[in-house]
C-alpha cells in the first residue's frame, strides 16, 4: 500500500521517457489522486521501476501529510484564483527547488481563475522554468482561455472503477469506427457498433475503446476526423456514458444515443 492511487497508464510513460511536460490539466473524477500520485512520482527519493512512487521516503511521506516544501497546492480564495494568488505563484515557481529537483503546483478548481489571474499564470506558461511542474485541475476544463488550454497537456480521466483491459483488436476497432464516422451514414454506424453490444462488459469496454482513442486524439497521438471541440466534447460524453453504463440505464438506448452523438460531433 503506498498511499496513492496507481499512477495511468499514460503518465507513467511519460515518467519513463523523461518526457514530463510543464504544464497539465487533469480532469474528471480521479484527477485529483492522479495529480497526487504523479507529484509522488516525480518527487519520491525511491520510486519503483515502473515509475510509481514508494510511499515511504521522506519526501512520499512529506507529500502524504501535505508538508513537502517542494510541493504546493492552490486553492480558490473567496471561489476565486485572483491575481494576487497567481503572482504568489509565479514568484515561488521562480525559486529553485528546496530539497528536490522540482516543484510542483497544483491548482484546485482551476476554471475558478479570475482574467487577470489567467493573464499572470500565461506568462509563466509562455516561459516556465525547466524544474517546474504546474497542474491545473478542472472539471470544465472548457471554461480556461483557450491560450492556457492550448499550453497545457489535458488529461480525462474517469471515476477510476473497474477500468476494463482493452485487447489491440477492439482498440482497433473502435479507431476505424471513429474514422469512417464522416463517411458512414448514421444507420450504418448503429450497425456497425452493434457488433460489440452483445452484454453490458463488451459494451462497457467498447466504450472505453472508443473514449480511450479520443482521449489519444486530443493529445496530438492518434488523428481522428474531429475538431479539438468536439474531440472535447466527445471524450466528456463518452465518460459519462460510461458511469451511466456502471448505474442501470437501458444499455441498447444508451449505445444508440451515444454512436448519434459521436456522428453528430464528426466533421461532415
Ligand atoms: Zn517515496
Amino acid at each position: 500500500m503506498t498511499g496513492f492511487v496507481p499512477l495511468h497508464v499514460y503518465l507513467r510513460r511519460q515518467l519513463a521517457g523523461g518526457q514530463v511536460s510543464h504544464a497539465y490539466i487533469f480532469s474528471g473524477t480521479g484527477g485529483e489522486a492522479q495529480a497526487e500520485a504523479f507529484a509522488a512520482a516525480l518527487l519520491c527519493l525511491h520510486p519503483d521501476a515502473d515509475g510509481t512512487a514508494c510511499g515511504s521516503c521522506a519526501a512520499c511521506r512529506n507529500l502524504l501529510a501535505g508538508s513537502h516544501a517542494d510541493c504546493r497546492w492552490f486553492d480558490p480564495v473567496n471561489h476565486l484564483h485572483r491575481a494576487e494568488g497567481m503572482r504568489e505563484l509565479v514568484a515561488a515557481a521562480a525559486l529553485s527547488p528546496i530539497v528536490g529537483s522540482r516543484k510542483i503546483f497544483l491548482l484546485r478548481e482551476a476554471e475558478r481563475i479570475t482574467e487577470d489571474g489567467a493573464n499572470t499564470l500565461l506568462k509563466l506558461l509562455e516561459e516556465p522554468p525547466p524544474d517546474m511542474v504546474l497542474i491545473l485541475l478542472s472539471d470544465q476544463p472548457d471554461a480556461l482561455l483557450p491560450t492556457i488550454l492550448s499550453r497545457c497537456q489535458l488529461f480525462l480521466f474517469g471515476s477510476g472503477q473497474s477500468e476494463p483491459a482493452l485487447p489491440e483488436e477492439i482498440l482497433q476497432a473502435a479507431e476505424e469506427l471513429l474514422r469512417s464516422l464522416p463517411q458512414l451514414p448514421v444507420y450504418q454506424v448503429l450497425l456497425r457498433a452493434r457488433a460489440f453490444e452483445k452484454d453490458r462488459e463488451q459494451q462497457k469496454q467498447f466504450f472505453f475503446a472508443l473514449f480511450t482513442c479520443l482521449h489519444q486524439a486530443i493529445r496530438g497521438e492518434l488523428k481522428l476526423p474531429m475538431q479539438a471541440d468536439e474531440l472535447m466534447r466527445s471524450a466528456n460524453m463518452m465518460e459519462s456514458a460510461l458511469e451511466m453504463l456502471s448505474a442501470n440505464v437501458n444499455a441498447k438506448l444508451l449505445a444508440d444515443v451515444v454512436y448519434l452523438r459521436l456522428w453528430q460531433n464528426s466533421s461532415h
